[in-house]
């Protein structure tokens, strides 16, 4: 059965790295009308969603306030994409050309709310804005002698103006992983922080020093107690929230015994396909998001899509 992609790794937008050097187009570009550009802050950008399909929305570059500028691409028509970090939607006080409120049917939204609702060519977009705005959000000063940094290359690198260090956008590596008991029974476990019944599969940051795979190994026997092996990448997923990059894996253990360590982990359980259907029936867990790389790496060891969830009474 094939699961429609992650959401978050879709896009139609060429990156055009080799344009980001290239001042005389990048100007060119800005002063096209049929470039569009989305402001994005906080995560957060203005869609279109009235109840037809929903989309990002737009303005010119004259309507777009001042603020960091990133270059996100340029479509198969040859319209160029910008970012600005701006407050998207609302009024912008008295900078020219600012938009002036929202339009009816648009709202502010992020990745989390609005990345699966959005076509393929907006998704790309907003994961790829969102992610340059959180990093040029915190990239102001150099992390080497503190003086200030200015943007370079469209927006992809920034410069100390006092050392002339390149720094680059940060992605902070992160592994998450389904595992399996001996009788192909999925580990899912619930974090402390989680409200009852919401459970997922073991995730976290990959350390200094450290492969994936050994990512992998280290944080299920951390969080779980469970030694695994036979450690095996799926796929990956983007999640600029604020800046990580979720690695998806599979891996196998010879035990069932589990002993969480209760400081992250509140409790876990080996679930069977069988089990786990009918504990989404009842009512009795709660699955991660469509959005999300767990919910797509659980419905590929269950080889479909997972059940509904009854209705809230
Ligand atoms: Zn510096």
């Amino acid at each position: 059965m094939a699961l429609p992609a992650l959401a978050l790794t879709r896009s139609q937008v060429e990156r055009s790295a080799p344009l980001r050097t290239d001042t005389e187009w990048l100007a060119a570009a800005w002063a096209d009308e049929k470039t569009r550009v989305i402001l994005v802050k906080d995560g957060q950008a203005l869609i279109k969603d009235d109840g037809g399909d929903a989309g990002l929305v737009f303005v010119s570059p004259d309507e777009a306030p001042d603020g960091v500028r990133f270059l996100l691409g340029v479509d198969a028509d040859g319209v160029a994409y910008f970012g600005v970090l701006a407050q998207p939607g609302a009024p912008q006080g008295d900078q020219p050309g600012a938009p002036q409120g929202d339009q009816p049917g648009t709202r502010k939204a992020g990745l989390r709310e609005a990345g699966h609702l959005l076509s393929d060519r907006d998704a790309g977009l907003l994961t790829n804005a969102i992610g340059l705005a959180n990093w040029h959000a915190v990239a102001g000063f150099c992390p080497r002698c503190g003086h200030l940094t200015e943007v370079i290359m469209a927006g992809h690198a920034r410069k100390c103006t006092n050392d002339g260090s390149e720094h680059f956008p940060r992605c902070d590596p992160a592994v998450i992983m389904l595992v399996t008991d001996p009788d192909d029974r999925c580990l899912l476990a619930r974090n402390v922080q989680w409200p009852p019944k919401r459970v997922s599969i073991l995730a976290g940051f990959v350390e200094t020093g450290e492969s994936a795979e050994q990512a992998v190994v280290r944080e299920v026997f951390e969080e779980a107690g469970v030694t695994v092996s036979k450690v095996a990448y799926q796929a990956s997923q983007p999640w600029p929230m604020p800046h990580s990059l979720m690695l998806g894996f599979r891996a196998e253990t010879g035990t069932t015994e589990i002993n969480v360590d209760d400081e992250e982990i509140a409790e876990a359980n080996w679930y069977s396909r069988e089990d786990l259907k009918k504990a989404i029936e009842n009512g009795d867990l709660l699955m991660p998001p469509s959005l999300s790389i767990s919910r797509w790496l659980i419905e590929t060891w269950y080889g479909g899509k997972l059940p509904r969830a009854p209705k809230p009474t």
